[in-house]
């Protein structure tokens, strides 16, 4: 058994009779870290209320291989990302990009990109004009960095380039090939859908651009709806589940 330090977020927590909590991290280290919080819920416990979702700080656990739950021994708190949590609409998106990265990293798969990515969509969450173009955004980026994302300039069946004529008609979008095709092959799903291709210029843009460039980025109500339905099929595909989150979002906000 070995003591370990890393930087983490709480992505996911979960009572564990009276006193303890089962909580899930993400950490750049270690990936995914799953591990109780002995004693937490206590009155007397100094981790108390440093334990909360979406927090980060830096982990102190006991490490065991080949072991499903850790033990936490100390967490400090660096960042509570106080200024979305007074903001209903953004502590949900906070939340669901959380149960996001829970649902599709794995465990002790360490990846310091994902970390990253969500750590600097939290301080930025604060400060979106149009956060579910946010949402948008961390999607795209998250499945790259987990190693999904789709392929939006050639064709995913035939590899040719998608662009010029194709693009009178639209882009033709497949969730199971895992991007676009061209017009030779746009009949090989017969699930595929079309987008306009200023939706997928967006989705370009979106990939590449950094968050300070966002509050610049325009999208119209059509943009909106059919990246939500590419990167939600997309999601939805490689998750094997809906996510409670985001159904709350769609039902609620
Ligand atoms: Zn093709």
């Amino acid at each position: 058994m070995a003591a370990e330090k890393t930087q983490a977020i709480v992505i996911r927590t979960f009572p564990l009779k009276e006193f303890h909590k089962i909580i899930t991290f993400y950490t750049p280290d270690f990936g995914k870290v799953k591990a109780v919080a002995h004693g937490v819920k206590s009155p007397k416990s100094k981790l108390g209320g440093s334990l909360e979702l979406l927090n980060h700080g830096t982990l102190i656990f006991q490490y065991r291989e080949n072991r499903e739950l850790q033990n936490v021994t100390d967490f400090s708190l660096i960042d509570g990302f106080d200024a979305i949590r007074s903001d209903f609409t953004r502590i949900t998106y906070g939340c669901y990009f959380a149960e996001l990265v829970d649902s599709i990293a794995s465990e002790g798969l360490a990846s310091p990109e994902i970390f990253d990515l969500l750590r600097t969509t939290y301080q930025f969450l604060a400060h979106a004009d149009d956060v579910p173009l946010l949402a948008r955004g961390f999607e795209i980026k998250f499945l790259d960095c987990a190693g999904y994302g789709p392929e939006l300039s050639r064709c995913v069946h035939c590899g040719s380039d998608v662009q010029g004529a194709a693009n009178r008609f639209g882009i033709v979008f497949s969730i199971r090939y895992g991007g676009v095709l061209c017009v030779d092959c746009k009949n090989r799903d017969g699930a595929a859908f079309t987008i306009a291709p200023g939706s997928c210029e967006l989705l370009k843009m979106l990939r590449k651009s950094e968050w300070e460039r966002f509050n610049q980025i325009r999208a119209s109500t059509r943009n909106h709806q059919e990246l939500k339905r590419v990167l939600g099929s997309f999601i939805e595909y490689h998750t094997e589940r809906s996510l409670k989150s985001l159904k709350f979002i769609e039902n609620v906000l």
